[in-house]
């Protein structure tokens, strides 16, 4: 072992062993693993090797898939059996809500490329696993690419191609303690010091401990999972071919075939948290006694799927931990605040999710951005609210007890919740306020009337009328929605101009002008969809989104330039939106100084009543509006005073719903949908907003994009002919049978009386008038590219 080398992996399970072999494969060699055992000694040595290809979220999918087909490669090349079964899975539907969603996700798959599902009838089901009972079961999905490994092998599989690759890892040395220093870190071992540039912490079961050896706290938590495997069963053992790995949702269990038998894990509905300090560093390869009452029921359901398991023994049960963040994805990453520390950890499912953790941590960490997107991962989509051990208990084991119960889009999970809520918010829900949830903060989806409660469906649910009561009011009267859940940052300092005409790729705002900016990254993908307003006293505030708060702080504080200072005012400001055509007549009832001059995009400080307010004239509804920022302390009466002042123009509360369909309405991307970081400003139309003839970052990229041939799919609106739901986000878009784009995000544009959506696709096919499809919940509907801005294309109303 040397005394220095760039980077210093602590783990050795799957996911570090992948890290390792990644970041040999794209070329750093200087490179070390260390394990303070053996190879796998964590959860990978007693995991059930289950590869799936499927994942409700398509982004881990692609992750899923790419590490499937990543399995045989390793295996070649390193020499080592890793005991690949690729039986092909099938994932069961035992309702006719997880049916309905099985076939639209069968379609969402088509959409990001897993092209291998076929849908069953539960007769073809059990022709390809005759073990099972098809009670219950209304339909199945097949996916060839799933099956089970050999877990050691797999770990040792990744550890030996990695070294053939020049990496080196060692066992039995234990990171005992980590010292940052100016250039990199010093890590401490019962085996001596090793100085480095990097360390990522890739612990596993441990990674709670190696993050707070680097004054970390990762919101991570391990939780037990049981399996149990069969001795022989005849059915199995006389059968033509492997049982294939089969997902029972409904019964919360997942069975594959060991040797002659099979074997059964349970996702336990009564889940139990262990070590959340993390593992004592003593614990090795133990397992738990069984705890069979807190699995009877899942247990039971199992035995019912697969009769004839009902008459065999059982030859082993596991009951070991793994960890778990608090929305169940990996945290993975550049830490926010601690330069070289790389976090590859709270992976749940290590062998079909670690080769992409690693692929794109290593990408990370050579070329500044991973290729993918990605945000779904990043250990910088949670703030320091998820620090909170009681948090992490309640969402880790929430994700869990629900990881195969369905969870529909317009359903609100209690797990954390409320935890920050802004002054008004007791205000609001005596007034009906249904709530929401972004980052940590309650944010509003509308106003509902006494007692009615929303029924979780993936279609328009029961609050549709009452969304687009409010859309009306947005379209025709006075809406008043509170915008706390916006994001704030003041940019000040001698250069902050400087800075800011750096990081944006848009002009500048004038004094007490605010204006959209793209931010970009190094590579000409998107960054941001920011709004930047100059508030005319030397500082300048940035507005996007909330729930990007510490991401984006993270990337302010990578390109930060003496002399400029960033602050993020999530906690100290918030606010309402007055929206609507009456809008100016309520303001001006309170506004102490002349508002009526406020043109739109300008921005200045007004007394609104009592409050001094930031107030912009912009609104994302495309109606006319004013962004009333105000200090915490004021939020409450802010509320009242504009309740009172709108009374006589019938002012009404109104949520994000509404602010949604309206923004479709007038073709407005928001992040995570039309915007992403897979995404450039050319297939955005982002492009329109860029200042070409200064400096910015990413401006070489982006530049290379506009003088090259062009994206090949660019950003539609499009009218969907749907009748009881809408496009969501990721179905495919068809042409004459040929997939030509997919689904950004839609959903009802209830004052245009639309189904709506914002598509990218093929650049031939995004002249308005093309006749398209779009599968919605599964079913092919006819849909037609249409200009944008369905809703006062001219922007009448906005400006007016
Ligand atoms: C019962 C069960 C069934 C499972 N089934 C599946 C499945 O079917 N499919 C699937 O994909 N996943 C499954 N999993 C999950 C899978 O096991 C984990 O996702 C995976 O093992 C995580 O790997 P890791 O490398 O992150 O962590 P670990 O395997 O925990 O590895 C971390 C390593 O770091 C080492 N380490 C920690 N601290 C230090 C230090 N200070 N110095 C040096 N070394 C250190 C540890 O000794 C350990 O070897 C299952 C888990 C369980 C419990």
């Amino acid at each position: 072992m040397n005394s220095q080398y760039r980077v210093v992996v602590i783990g050795g399970g799957v996911v570090g062993a992948s890290v390792l072999y990644h970041l040999a494969k794209f070329g750093w060699t200087d490179v070390v693993m260390l394990e303070r055992r053996r190879l796998a000694s964590g959860s990978s040595w007693h995991a059930a090797g289950g590869i799936h290809a499927l994942n409700a979220d398509p982004n881990m999918a692609s992750l899923q898939a790419y590490t499937i087909d990543l399995l045989s490669e390793i295996e070649k090349e390193s020499g080592q059996n890793i005991g690949l079964h690729m039986t092909g899975g099938l994932t069961l539907a035992g309702t006719p809500e997880r049916w309905e969603w099985l076939q639209a996700n069968y379609r969402i798959f088509q959409s990001i490329g897993i092209d291998d599902c076929e849908l069953l009838s539960p007769e073809e089901a059990q022709r390809r696993c005759p073990i099972m009972s098809t009670d219950g079961v209304l339909g199945a999905m097949w996916a060839d690419r799933e099956g089970y490994i050999d877990t050691t092998g797999t770990v040792q599989a990744y550890a030996t191609a990695a070294k053939k690759r020049g990496a080196e890892y060692y066992e039995e040395t234990k990171v005992e303690e980590l010292i940052q220093t100016d250039d990199g870190w010093q890590v401490i071992t019962d085996k001596g010091t090793i100085t480095c540039e990097h360390v990522v912490n890739a612990a596993g079961l441990w990674a709670k401990q190696v993050g707070r050896m680097a004054g970390v706290e990762l919101p991570v938590s391990p939780l037990k999972h049981h399996y149990l495997i069969t001795d022989t069963v005849p059915e199995v053992a006389e059968a033509e071919f492997e049982m294939p790995m089969t997902v029972d949702l409904e019964g919360f269990t997942y069975m594959r075939q060991d040797q002659k038998g099979v074997l059964v894990g349970i996702y336990e509905v009564d889940h139990e948290h262990w070590a959340m300090d993390g593992a004592p560093w003593n614990y090795g390869e133990e397992l738990f006694q069984e705890q069979l009452d807190r699995i009877e029921n899942e247990l039971t359901l199992g035995f019912e799927r697969y009769p004839s398991i009902q008459n065999v023994g059982i030859k082993t049960w596991v009951n070991g931990a793994f960890t778990f963040a608090p929305d169940g994805n990996p945290l993975v990453g550049p830490v926010p605040g601690k330069r070289g520390y790389w976090s590859a950890c709270a992976v749940m499912a290590g062998f079909l999710q670690g080769g992409g953790v690693g692929k794109t941590l290593a990408e990370w960490m050579i070329h500044g951005e991973p290729e993918a997107d990605a945000w779904p991962m990043d250990v910088a989509r949670f703030g320091d609210f998820a620090q909170n051990k009681r948090y992490i208990r309640e969402t880790t084991g929430q994700f869990y007890s629900r990881r195969f119960v369905m969870t529909y889009p317009n359903e609100q999970l209690p797990a954390g919740r409320p935890l920050k809520m802004a002054p008004a918010h007791d205000a609001m829900t005596d007034a009906g306020c249904k709530w929401g949830v972004s980052w940590d903060l309650e944010v509003p989806l509308y106003f509902a009337p006494k007692g009615f409660e929303e029924t979780p469906t993936l279609k328009r649910s029961n609050a549709h009328d009452i969304v687009a009561d409010e859309c009306k009011v947005i379209r025709e009267g006075v809406g008043l929605m509170d915008i706390s859940g916006f994001s704030r940052f003041e940019v000040s300092g001698p250069n902050a101009e400087v800075w800011l005409d750096k990081v944006m790729a848009s002009k500048l705002p004038a004094p007490g002008r605010a204006k959209l900016a793209p931010m970009l990254g190094e590579n000409g993908r998107l960054k941001g969809d920011l709004t930047v307003l100059n508030w005319g006293d030397g500082t300048w505030w940035i507005m996007g989104s909330y729930y990007l708060r510490a991401w984006h702080m993270r990337w302010f504080d990578d390109h930060m330039i003496d002399g400029v200072n960033v602050q993020d005012l999530g906690e100290e400001y918030c606010g309402f939106a007055v929206v609507g055509p009456k809008s100016q007549a309520v303001v001006e009832k309170l506004a102490e100084q002349d508002i009526s001059g406020l043109k739109f995009m300008g921005c200045r400080d007004f007394d609104i009543g009592l409050v001094r307010a930031r107030v912009a004239r912009m609104s994302v509804t495309g109606e006319k509006g004013y962004e009333i920022n105000c200090r915490y302390g004021d939020h409450i009466k802010l509320r009242r005073m504009l309740l009172e002042a709108g009374a006589d123009e019938g002012i009404r509360e109104c949520g994000f719903n509404a602010m949604l369909s309206t923004r479709l309405e007038k073709s407005f991307g928001i992040w995570s949908a039309e915007f992403t970081q897979l995404y450039t400003p050319g297939m955005t139309g982002m492009d329109r907003w860029i200042d070409w003839d200064k400096n910015f970052v990413g401006k070489e990229a982006a530049v290379a994009e506009r003088d090259g041939n062009g994206p090949a799919q660019i950003q539609v609106t499009l009218e969907v002919d749907a009748d009881d739901a809408d496009a969501s986000g990721y179905e495919p878009v068809w042409a004459g049978g040929e997939r030509v784009g997919f689904v950004t995000s839609g959903g009802y544009g209830h004052y245009t009386g639309k189904s709506l959506a914002m598509a990218l696709v093929n650049r031939d096919k995004a002249a308005p008038g093309t006749e398209l499809s779009v599968h919605v919940v599964g079913v092919e509907m006819p849909a037609r590219v249409v200009a944008p801005s369905p809703y006062d294309p001219q922007g009448k109303a906005m400006r007016g």
